[in-house]
Order: structure tokens, then sequence, then C-alpha cells
């Protein structure tokens, strides 16, 4: 077994429950997806010996492969990375969930392509809150009718929201990004959507996502090492 990425987990764990304390939220409530990416099905058996069920993926061929290879563990897979049309029916087929809609199109093509014997698909909408350039993300004006859109298609279940925020300069700014999707998932929710799952926080933001009501936080580097 590897020990470094069992510790590993064992401090982004403990990370994880001092943010909630800190925020005054109750601890087991905020999940951490391991972010795989680049790193092979070995180091994903490691996680797994260690406890960690919940793995997120970018690169969708890489992931496919992954995941066939580890198909006797029970393992809970994300795709968290940009979709293009030619690799929806792959999405839709291998992973359990996907945090990165930010399409109608891209949407429609996993609701038509979930295979019949599998649960929905549990999405999250990508909204790029701070109006970086180069992320992709629907903006916050955008995000009602896609959301309504894409909560109507009959094999996705739509669980929430997932951002990224840029790197900025102070806590704080990062605070008002996270702030802020949690208001535009509040308002959703008060349009009849019910939305459980706010995707933000990674090892740079991960306190200031939990205190601003993240449910769950995407590590990757911490967990597995330098890519
Ligand atoms: C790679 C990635 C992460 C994890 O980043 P690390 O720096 O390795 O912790 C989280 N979210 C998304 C969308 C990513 O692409």
């Amino acid at each position: 077994m590897n020990l470094s990425i069992a510790d590993n987990l064992k401090h982004v764990q403990a990370q994880i429950e001092m943010a909630c304390r800190a925020a005054g939220r109750p601890v087991g409530r905020v999940r951490l997806l391991a972010v795989s990416k680049t790193w092979g099905p070995e180091a994903v058996r490691a996680a797994h010996a260690a406890g960690q069920t919940a793995f997120g993926e970018n690169y969708i061929q890489e992931a496919v492969d992954k995941i066939t290879a580890l198909q006797d563990l029970p393992l809970e897979w994300h795709c968290i990375g940009p979709i293009q049309s030619n690799k929806t029916r792959l999405v839709a087929e291998h992973f359990d969930w996907v945090h990165s809609i930010d399409r109608l199109k891209i949407a429609q093509r996993l609701s038509e392509q979930r295979p019949a014997h599998l649960p929905p698909l549990q999405v999250c909408i990508q909204v790029n809150v701070d109006g970086g350039e180069t992320k992709s993300g629907v903006s916050p004006q955008e995000l009602p009718a896609l959301a309504q859109a894409v909560a109507a298609l009959p094999r996705l279940q739509l669980r929430g929201l997932m951002t990224i925020p840029e790197p900025a300069e102070t806590d704080e700014q990062m605070r008002a990004v996270h702030r802020q999707a949690k208001q535009l998932s509040e308002a959703l929710r008060q349009q009849g959507l019910p939305l459980d799952t706010l995707s933000m926080g990674m090892s740079a933001d991960l306190a200031a996502a939990i205190a601003e009501g993240s449910t769950m936080v995407r590590v990757g580097t911490a967990i597995f090492g330098k890519r």
C-alpha cells in the first residue's frame, strides 16, 4: 500500500474538519473528491485502500481506461473537465457525476446517451462567477435558463453548481467568489430546483470555500503529489 497517499488523505481530511469547525458547520457535510487526473490505477487503488471512494478526472479517454481497469472496486467517478460533443457518449456510459456542464447541447447529448440500466447522471453546472477569460462556465446571467433546461432532462439529475475561482490577491476576494456562487445556488433553490451540491474549493481555497458553504472540495496534488 502507498503510505504517503494514505497519510496525505488523512491530512486533507483533517484540514476539511478544521475548516468545518472554524465555520461552525457540521463535520461530515463536506465531501472530498480526490482528483486523480494523470495518475494511474495503482494510485487510485492506494487511495481506495485508505478509504477514499470518489475520484475526479479531467481527460475523458484517460479516465475511461482507468475506470475500466478499476471495475473491481466500488468507486464513484466524477468528470470535472471540459467535454467535447464527440466525447459525451463515453462520459454518459462511464461516469457517475459531471461537474462541468456549461452548454445545453452537451447536457442534452448526455441525457440521450445515458444507458437505461444506469441511474440518472448526477450533474452540476459550472458557473464562471468572476468572469475569468480563460475558463469555461456559464455566466451568472445565463445560469437560470440553463439550470431550468438541464433540470428538465430525463436522464440527468441536476444537483448543484461548480465553480473554479481565479487565483486572487486576497482571501476576501476568493471568499467573495464563493459567496456569490452560494447566492446563485440559493436563488435557483427559491425557483424550485432542489439543489444540494456546491462543488467549490481546491487546495488553495479549501477553507474559504467551506466557510461559504461548499459541500464538495476537489483536491489532487495534496493527495497524489505533483503532476
Ligand atoms: C486539477 C483540478 C483540481 C485539483 O487541482 P490540484 O491543484 O491538483 O489540487 C480541482 N478541480 C479541477 C476542475 C481540476 O481540473
